[in-house]
């Protein structure tokens, strides 16, 4: 049964944990000369399958993962949060009074990420409890991989928001702080939907989920025995708030949502997603190939066909249709970027059928998924990266029967399916062939590939 309370004795938490727990009770220490009263830990995510379709509406397919971002938390009576991190070198400390808080979107820093869920919780509850004594003194501690598509930026959030629900005694369901905090991580400037957040709120240990939007609900899905997906990164970090990458993607959808919208004779001011377009003009999922293709001509877009087809200026368009960091586009790719998410959309569906049914074949059709998974991310959606690219071929050929990157993409980690009896030898031909020609790795090989197993999502732990 889903368990609703997200509070565990601390005595109960795994050995692993506890040993981190220290770690960031004793940086709490020495910052702030007393201890916390409470911890909290949210996981990070690796996506099996279903690659940029949650902010298309459609259901995707991840698992938490045992790295997660912990923190330590008390109020302190004053009217500052005071933020500190384990990683002082990479993470500097920030302090900031409660009424001028503000969150940098074209200059994102590690703090911002955690005062989008400290605001998000905030103004979810109409700042009426906030008092100039309601201030935070807050140590994190992370072992998420960053900027590697393993959602460490979600699960920052997301540890930060429940940190917040529980600091100030509000009362939020798990599905709620999962909604609310992918809405937080707005704050910070990527549109994201909302996969990494419900999965970091949600997930219980044993089975990855498939996870559906509008409304969000998740079901359980056991992956089938005989196998191990293993992550591995390819140490290309990407940052979806500095860049412009991700955002132009649910730009591009978001234009072809409305030009789809408008051939299929649909009203474009109640179509928001591709999904809304197959859901409204009533056409199965996998026949919406056909009328994408119809539809949509492979030539991108100029920005000024755009605005003709769908009748806007100019200005209109700009306000209305693209965001702070893609005013200057001018090119869009519509007719890749719909098919890949209409064909991911029905893998999604195929995946967790082939999970359920289990037969013999179940393993490799899972893997073939998978690495077309990764072409479609590649040659239609464009999100891949020569390292990725060359790393999906290396785990192919040391043993995977399936590989495909992981996340937003343009760098971070793939993630393989792999016949347990040949997990040992396909990290040793993985360490040799990727990790050992890139020798700036050799000092993150520790870290940088690993096996994984459905872990449990986010807790807050007190004595
Ligand atoms: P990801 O795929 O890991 O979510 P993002 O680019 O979305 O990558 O977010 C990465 C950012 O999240 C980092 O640049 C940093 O600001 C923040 N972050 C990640 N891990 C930590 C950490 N342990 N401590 C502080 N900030 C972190
Ligand atoms: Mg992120």
């Amino acid at each position: 049964m889903t368990e609703t309370t997200f509070v565990k004795p601390l005595s109960l938490a795994e050995s692993k944990k506890k040993n981190y727990i220290n770690i960031v009770k004793t940086h709490f220490n020495k910052k702030f000369g007393s201890d916390p009263s409470f911890y909290v830990r949210a996981p990070g995510r690796v996506n099996l399958i279903g690659e940029h379709i949650d902010y298309c509406g459609y259901a995707v397919f991840p698992m938490a993962i045992e790295q997660d971002i912990l923190v330590a938390i008390s109020l302190n009576g004053s009217n500052k949060i005071n933020l500190t991190n384990v990683k002082e070198s990479l993470y500097p400390d920030f302090t900031t009074s409660l009424d001028v808080l503000k969150i940098d979107s074209l200059n994102p820093k590690w703090y911002h990420y955690y005062l989008c869920g400290f605001l998000g919780m905030v103004e979810h509850a109409s700042y009426d409890y906030l008092s100039s004594s309601s201030g935070l003194d807050i140590a994190v501690l992370g072992t998420v991989p960053p900027s590697a598509g393993l959602s460490s930026s979600s699960a920052l959030v997301c540890a930060a928001a429940l940190a917040t629900m529980h600091a100030y005694s509000l009362s939020v369901s798990k599905l709620e702080l999962a909604s609310l905090s992918s809405k937080c991580e707005r704050y910070i400037g990527t549109e994201g939907g909302g996969m990494d957040h419900a999965i970091s709120v949600l997930a219980e240990p044993g089975s990855a989920k498939l996870i559906e939007f509008n409304p969000l609900q998740t079901t359980n899905v056991l992956l089938p025995e005989g196998a191990i997906f293993v992550i591995a990164n390819s140490c290309v970090e990407i940052n979806k708030a500095a860049t412009s990458h991700y955002n132009i993607r649910v730009v591009e959808c978001r234009l072809a949502t409305q030009i789809l919208a408008k051939a299929c004779g649909l009203n474009v001011t109640e179509v928001s997603k591709l999904k809304d377009v197959q859901e409204f003009a009533n056409i199965p999922v996998d026949q919406m190939e056909k009328k994408v293709k119809e539809v949509l001509h492979e030539n991108p877009y100029s920005r000024t066909e755009v605005c003709q087809i769908l009748e806007l200026s100019d200005s209109e368009f700009e306000t209305t249709l693209l965001s702070a960091n893609t005013k200057f586009l001018q090119e869009f790719k519509l007719y890749q970027r719909a098919l890949h998410v209409y064909q991911e959309a029905s893998r999604v569906w195929r995946f967790k059928e082939i999970c359920e049914k289990k037969s013999e074949t179940s393993l490799l059709m899972l893997g073939q998924l998978m690495t077309e998974s990764h072409a479609s991310c590649r040659d239609l959606y464009e999100c891949s990266h020569p390292d990725l690219d060359e790393l999906v071929q290396l785990c192919l050929k040391a043993g995977a029967l399936g590989s495909r990157l992981t996340g937003a993409g343009w760098g971070g980690c793939t993630v393989s399916l792999v016949p347990f009896e040949k997990v040992d030898n396909f990290l040793v031909d993985l360490k040799k062939n990727y990790y050992s020609k890139h020798f700036r790795l050799q000092e993150l090989l520790d870290t940088a590939i690993f096996p994984t197993k459905p872990g449990g999502g986010a807790v807050i732990y007190e004595d």
